[in-house]
C-alpha cells in the first residue's frame, strides 16, 4: 500500500480533502441517497486499509478518526476523540526529518497541507503516515476545523531506509562504505576548518590477506574481513570516530579531534596487535598482519582529498618499511615513494647485473664461543642508492613476484660457498613465506645441494611464522618433503608479531631463533622477557630443539642468555655480517673461535644522528648541528658560551617545535632537555607529539594550507613593528661531521 494515488483515494481526496473539487462539491449539497452512498464508499475504503480520514474542530481537537488508527495505536476510537490532533504523532524524533516539525506551525496557521510524513505515536513499533489536511471555513471565513486523510507509508520508508543503508554501508562487514566515509570526512573537515579543529585519518591495509583468499577461498576471506571489522570496532569504540571498509582489504578510520601523534601512534599499535592475533576461520587457523598510515588535518591536508592522499602515502611507506608497522605522513614520503618505485624497477635487473651478493654472519656456541653456523643474508649494492637493506627490498621482491629467482640464487650461492668451508660449519638460508608456498621448493633445494655437493644436514632453512598461514595440509606436506631431503629447519624471528608455542609441537623444527625485539630490555628490572625466554628454552629442550638468541650486542645481554641456557648466540657482540672472502679466511684453520666484544650494557635510548636543526632564542634562529637524540633530549653543537638553564625552542622542521632547557654546556656543545618527551614516529625515529598548527600560521598571514616542508616558525615569533634584539650567542661552524649519519 505504498502508492496511495489510486483512483478510490483520488475520488475521496476531491470529496473530502483539499482541492478545488471539494469546494465545488461542498457548494452542491448531496441528496440523501448520495450521502448514504458516500458514507458506504468511505467505510469500504477505510476497511480496505488503504487510507484513513480525520477531522478536527476549530481548536484542533479530533472530531473524527478512522477506526484503523485507534487499532494501530492500540486504543479505543472514543479515547482519541477530543484529543489534539498532534497527539497522534511523535514530533521532533527523527533528526533528519525536518518536515514533521513544521506540522504544528502549519496547523496553528490554519493552512492547507498535503503528504506530510509523520511518525505515529505507537509505542511498540515504528509506523509512519503521510497526512494531508484542509481547513474548513464558513462563508464568512470563520475557521471551523480541519478535514483530512492519511495513508500508511511504513513499508515505503523502510525500503527507502534500507536502500540508503545499502548505499552507505558495506554489506559484508556493516562498516561505512567508501561513499559514506568520503562524505563524512568532507563534511567533518569543512566544519572543522571553520572551528579550527583537528581530525586524523588512518588507512589500514591487511598484510597477507591475498594468501588467505587464495588458499582458503573467498568465503573464508569474507569471514576474515568480518572478524577484522569486529576487532576494529572493539579498538575504536569512540562514537565520534567512524570506521569504513573502502573495498578489498582496505580500511579507513576517521578520528575527529585527535592530533596528538603519541596517542595516534598508540592507537595504531593497538590496531596492528589486535589484527595480528590469529583467526579461526571455518575450522582453520590463520594469521594476518596490518599496516597503518596516518595523516592529520590541517597539518597534512586541509580537505579530504589531500588528507586521504597523505594517509595513503603514509600507508604505502608503512608497507614498504616491512610489515606490521604504522607511519605518519611527512612531506619526505613523496621522495620515499619514488625511491620504492625505483627499487622495484631496478630489482628486476639486479640479479643479472651482478649487484647482489651474499653476506654471512657467524652463529656462535654460547659455551665455547665456537662458530657453528653462518647465516646468509642478501646484500644489494645499488649503483646509485648504495646499500639497500633486505628489510626494504625483500618485501618489494615478494610483492613484485621476484622472490623466486632471488631466493633461488641465494640458496645456490650459499650452498656453493658453504661447501668450501672446513669443519662442518652449517649455512642458514632465509626462506620467505612466498617461497615456502611454492610446491617446487623441495626440488630447488635438492638441486642446490646436489650442485654444490653439500651434505643436506649442513643446510638450515630459516622460516618465519607467516608460513603457518593458509592451508594446513599444504604446510605439513611441505614440512615432510623438506625433512625427507634431510635439511634442518629453524623458526626465525620468534617473538615478533604473534608467537605461539603451539606451532612448535607440530612442526619439525630443529631450532628456534629468538628475535632481538624479545631480547631488548631483558636485563631491565621488572621486564618479563627473561621469564618468557626461560620457558621457550625449556620447551625447546623438551622438544630436542636448539635455541639461538638474535641481535646480542652487549655483555649484559650475553650474560643473560648464558644464564637462561640459550644454546647459540648471533649478534654484533661476536660479529656483524661479513663477506664470503673474510669468512673463508677466518675458517681456513678449520675452527673459528670469537671473543665477544661490545658495550657492557645495551643503550637503547640514545641515537646518533647528524643533522641541522634550528634553535630559537628571543628574536633569533640559530642553525646548529644535532649530534644525538633521545626521547627526553638532544645534544647540539654550534653555539658559544650558552649558560645552563637557557631556554630554547628546537625547530626540527616541518612545524615540529620542542621547548628545551640547556642542562649541560661545554664550549660549543650543549645538552638540551625537552619539556615534553618525543614519541615514536613509526619508522624507528622520533617526532614531536604536536606541530605548529596551520590555523596559527594562517592567523600570522600565511595561506591556509597543509604544513609546507622546511622551517617557518620565525614568521610566528616576530611581531611586526617590534624592535629586534641583538643575538645573545655567537655562532661557530661545527666543522666536518664527526659522527656517522644514522
Ligand atoms: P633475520 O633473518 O632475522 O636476520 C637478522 C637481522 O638482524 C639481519 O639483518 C642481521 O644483519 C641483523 N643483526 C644481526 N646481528 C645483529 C645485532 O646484534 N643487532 C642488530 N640490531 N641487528 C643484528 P638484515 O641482514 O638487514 O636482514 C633483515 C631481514 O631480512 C632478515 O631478518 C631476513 O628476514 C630478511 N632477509 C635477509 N636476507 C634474506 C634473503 O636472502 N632471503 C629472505 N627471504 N629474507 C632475507
Ligand atoms: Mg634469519
Ligand atoms: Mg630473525
Amino acid at each position: 500500500m505504498s502508492n496511495v494515488s489510486g483512483s478510490a483515494l483520488g475520488r475521496f481526496r476531491s470529496l473530502l480533502a483539499p482541492g478545488k473539487a471539494a469546494s465545488s462539491a461542498s457548494q452542491k449539497p448531496l441528496t440523501g441517497s448520495e450521502l448514504e452512498q458516500a458514507v458506504l464508499l468511505l467505510r469500504d475504503y477505510e476497511a480496505s486499509g488503504l487510507g484513513w480520514f480525520w477531522s478536527s474542530d476549530n481548536e484542533g481537537r479530533i472530531t473524527y478518526i478512522s477506526d484503523c488508527i485507534a487499532e494501530r495505536l492500540g486504543c479505543e476510537r472514543s479515547a482519541l476523540i477530543g484529543q489534539p490532533i498532534q497527539a497522534l504523532f511523535v514530533l521532533d524524533r527523527d533528526e533528519d526529518d525536518t518536515v514533521e516539525r513544521t506540522l504544528p506551525l502549519i496547523l496553528s496557521a490554519r493552512k492547507t497541507f498535503s503528504d506530510i510524513q509523520v511518525r505515529a505515536a505507537a509505542e511498540d513499533r515504528e509506523i509512519w503516515w503521510s497526512i494531508s489536511g484542509r481547513p474548513q471555513l464558513q462563508a464568512d471565513g470563520t475557521f471551523l476545523g480541519y478535514r483530512g486523510n492519511g495513508t500508511d507509508i511504513t513499508a515505503t520508508r523502510q525500503s527507502q531506509k534500507d536502500a540508503s543503508r545499502l548505499a552507505q554501508y558495506d554489506s559484508l562487514t556493516g562498516l561505512a562504505n567508501r561513499h559514506r566515509m568520503g562524505k563524512r570526512l568532507s563534511a567533518t573537515l569543512t566544519a572543522y576548518q571553520a572551528a579550527k579543529r583537528a581530525c586524523a585519518v588512518m588507512m589500514m591495509d591487511l598484510d597477507r590477506f591475498k594468501a588467505v583468499n587464495d588458499t582458503l577461498g573467498h568465503p573464508a576471506g569474507d569471514e576474515l574481513l568480518k572478524q577484522v571489522a569486529q576487532r576494529l570496532q572493539r579498538v575504536i569504540s569512540d562514537k565520534n570516530c567512524e570506521i569504513g571498509r573502502l573495498g578489498g582489504d582496505e580500511f579507513q578510520i576517521m578520528l575527529p579531534d585527535i592530533d596528538d601523534r603519541g596517542r595516534l601512534g598508540e592507537i595504531a599499535k593497538t590496531i596492528i596487535t589486535m589484527i595480528s592475533q590469529p583467526y579461526q576461520i571455518e575450522g582453520s587457523r590463520c594469521v594476518i598482519g596490518a599496516s597503518v598510515g596516518i595523516a592529520i588535518a590541517p597539518y597534512d591536508g586541509i580537505n579530504s582529498e589531500e588528507l586521504v592522499r597523505s594517509a595513503d602515502l603514509a600507508l604505502y611507506a608503512a608497507k614498504g618499511g616491512g610489515r606490521g608497522q604504522f607511519r605518519f605522513y611527512s612531506s619526505d614520503l613523496h621522495s620515499e615513494a619514488e625511491r620504492r618505485r625505483q627499487i622495484e624497477e631496478d630489482l628486476r635487473d639486479a640479479l643479472g647485473s651482478g649487484q647482489m651478493r651474499v653476506a654471512y654472519q657467524p652463529i656462535v656456541d654460547t659455551k665455547s664461543n665456537k662458530v657453528v653456523a653462518m647465516e646468509a643474508f642478501s646484500r644489494w649494492e645499488h649503483p646509485e642508492l648504495g646499500d639497500v637493506p633486505p628489510s626494504v627490498f625483500i618485501p618489494i621482491a615478494e610483492e613484485a613476484n621476484l622472490i623466486g629467482p632471488l631466493g633461488d640464487w641465494i640458496l645456490k650461492q650459499a650452498c656453493a660457498e658453504a661447501a668450501n668451508w672446513p669443519g662442518g660449519v652449517r649455512v642458514a638460508v632465509n626462506v620467505s613465506a612466498a617461497q615456502f608456498a611454492n610446491t617446487g621448493l623441495p626440488s630447488l633445494v635438492a638441486q642446490a645441494l646436489a650442485h654444490a655437493e653439500l651434505p643436506p644436514e649442513r643446510l638450515e632453512l630459516e622460516l618465519t611464522e607467516s608460513i603457518f598461514l593458509g592451508d594446513e595440509a599444504a604446510t605439513s606436506e611441505m614440512f615432510n618433503q623438506l625433512k625427507l631431503l634431510g635439511v634442518r629447519l629453524a623458526l626465525d624471528d620468534f617473538g615478533t608479531g604473534y608467537s605461539s608455542l603451539s606451532y612448535l609441537q607440530h612442526a619439525p623444527f630443529d631450532k628456534i631463533k629468538i628475535d632481538k625485539s624479545f631480547i631488548r630490555g631483558v636485563t631491565e628490572e621488572g621486564n618479563r622477557n627473561a621469564a618468557i625466554i626461560a620457558s621457550i628454552v625449556s620447551l625447546a629442550k623438551a622438544l630436542k630443539m636448539e635455541t639461538t638468541a638474535e641481535g646480542i650486542e652487549a655483555h649484559d645481554e650475553l650474560e643473560a642468555m648464558r644464564k637462561l641456557g640459550v644454546s647459540q648466540i648471533q649478534g654484533y657482540i661476536y660479529a656483524s655480517p661479513t663477506t664470503a672472502e673474510l669468512v673463508d679466511e677466518a675458517l681456513a684453520s678449520g675452527e673459528w673461535v670469537i671473543e665477544p666484544e661490545g658495550p657492557s650494557r645495551y643503550r637503547q635510548d640514545r641515537r646518533t644522528v647528524l643533522r641541522k636543526v634550528g634553535l630559537i632564542h628571543e628574536d633569533h634562529r640559530y642553525e646548529v648541528t644535532m649530534r644525538n637524540l633521545s626521547r627526553s633530549g638532544c645534544m647540539v653543537e654550534g653555539l658559544m658560551d650558552v649558560p645552563e638553564g637557557t631556554q630554547f625552542v628546537v625547530d626540527f622542521g616541518e612545524g615540529q617545535l620542542a621547548v628545551a632547557v640547556v642542562r649541560r654546556s661545554a664550549g660549543t656543545m650543549q645538552g638540551l632537555e625537552f619539556e615534553q618527551q618525543l614519541v615514536d614516529d613509526g619508522a624507528g625515529g622520533l617526532c614531536t607529539r604536536h606541530r605548529v598548527s596551520p590555523y596559527v600560521l594562517a592567523q600570522a598571514g600565511m595561506p591556509l594550507q597543509a604544513l609546507p616542508s622546511g622551517s617557518y616558525p620565525m614568521q610566528l615569533m616576530q611581531q611586526p613593528g617590534t624592535p629586534i634584539s641583538l643575538p645573545k650567542f655567537g655562532q661557530v661552524d661545527p666543522g666536518k661531521p664527526r659522527a656517522k649519519v644514522a
